[in-house]
Order: C-alpha cells, then sequence, then structure tokens
C-alpha cells in the first residue's frame, strides 16, 4: 500500500500504527534516499512499540538496541548500514542472532548496502515528492 505524508509528524503517526502489525522475528528493510524520512518512520515505530528513549539515527555507530516488552518480543533494533563498505564493517555485532530472531524486531536503513536478502522482510520505499511530501509504499503485512 502507497501513503502519501504532509509532515513529519504524519510519516511519525504512520510508523507508529504500522508497529502494531509487527511480531516477533518481523525484519523491516527501509530504502530511500536521504531525508526521505525513513529514521522519522522508526521514531514512530519504534513509539508504538513501547520504545521509551529518543530515536537518533545509528548512522555513526551502526546499530542502536532498545528493550521493549511486547509479549515474547524483548528487544527493537534499529540499524542504519549508510557507511557500510562490506561485511567487515558489521563483524562482532552477532547480527546473524539478532536477524530473525523471534524475540527481535529488527529495522535496516540502507539494507541494500548489505542486507537485501531476506525474502520474507517488510520493504518500506521512501521518495522524496516535494519540501514536505514523502509517498511511502509498504509492501507486506497488508498496510
Ligand atoms: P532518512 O532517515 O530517510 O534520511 P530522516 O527521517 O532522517 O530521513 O529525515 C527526514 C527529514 O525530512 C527531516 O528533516 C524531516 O523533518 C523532513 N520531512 C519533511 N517532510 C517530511 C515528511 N512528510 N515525512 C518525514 N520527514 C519529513
Ligand atoms: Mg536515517
Amino acid at each position: 500500500m502507497k501513503y502519501l505524508t504532509k509532515n513529519y509528524e504524519e510519516t511519525q503517526k504512520l510508523g507508529e500504527e504500522f508497529s502494531k502489525r509487527l511480531k516477533g522475528g518481523d525484519v523491516i528493510l527501509l530504502y530511500g534516499d536521504l531525508g526521505g524520512g525513513k529514521t522519522t518512520f522508526v521514531q514512530g515505530l519504534a513509539k508504538g512499540l513501547g520504545v521509551k528513549r529518543r530515536i537518533i539515527s545509528p548512522t555513526f555507530i551502526i546499530m542502536r538496541s532498545h528493550k521493549i516488552d511486547k509479549g515474547e518480543v524483548k528487544d527493537f533494533y534499529h540499524l542504519d548500514l549508510y557507511r557500510i563498505k562490506s561485511k567487515d564493517d558489521v563483524d562482532g555485532l552477532g547480527l546473524d542472532e539478532i536477524i530473525g530472531n523471534k524475540e527481535s524486531i529488527v529495522a535496516i536503513e540502507w539494507p541494500e548496502r548489505l542486507y537485501d536478502v531476506r525474502d520474507d522482510a517488510i520493504r518500506i520505499y521512501f521518495e522524496n515528492e516535494d519540501e514536505n511530501e514523502r509517498s511511502i509504499e509498504i509492501n507486506g503485512r497488508d498496510f
């Protein structure tokens, strides 16, 4: 389904609404240019999952984890692979354990740098239409 948002609050709201469809083991891949609204969407999504901490882009540290208490789901991981050059850059993060784990929900910005692999991931495409207008296409989860 494709959505058009007119400001960042609407994008956050969409992320928050969308979070209600998620379950443990879900992987969300967020595509689109810088400023497309990926992090903004993740802020709403994290809020919907019950994350209290402020969500900032993990660009310089690749990954941030947040504790959540949503039944069997215990952790929300937010990755930004923009600066990744090769798989070596993520060695040591334990991603193989995290991605697809039933106790985790994982959102990945710039997945095309590395993790464009999972067929069962939810893919979301962000496009800048105008200064404050973004089109957001969500593929998966009937949303
Ligand atoms: P990305 O993570 O895709 O690089 P961000 O979410 O960090 O993008 O940044 C989006 C920027 O665009 C923010 O500065 C935000 O205020 C602005 N913006 C303007 N309109 C929108 C909108 N409709 N949705 C999301 N962000 C918007
Ligand atoms: Mg971002």
